[in-house]
């Protein structure tokens, strides 16, 4: 199990980034863990990582990254890259052949 000092890590590294699409204002959150990166969405919240399926399978709660974008919100420590709408296409392409 991932615990509290996965967050710490994973926050303090700036690992928790914002891909901000201009200028439709379209935003990707996007968590880089300790294996490899993650797509989540913290309002639904959705994450696609294989803890995140676990936890909402059985007792409920989140994974590590859901944690580590609340924590990073709360210190303002979230990496915010700025795209324009025309990247939005081939952004979306890349990250999903990386999750699969
Ligand atoms: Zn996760």
């Amino acid at each position: 199990m991932k615990g509290r000092g996965d967050v710490d890590s994973v926050v303090s590294s700036m690992g928790v980034k914002l891909h901000y699409f201009e200028p439709s204002g379209r935003t990707i959150w996007t968590v880089v863990g300790k294996e490899n990166e993650h797509w989540l969405d913290p309002d639904l919240p959705f994450c696609s990582c294989a803890d995140y399926y676990y936890k909402a399978m059985t007792a409920g709660g989140e994974c590590y990254h859901l944690k580590a974008v609340r924590t990073a919100k709360e210190q303002g420590k979230v990496e915010t890259v700025k795209f324009s709408d025309s990247e939005f296409e081939i952004f979306i392409r890349a990250l999903v052949k990386d999750l699969m």
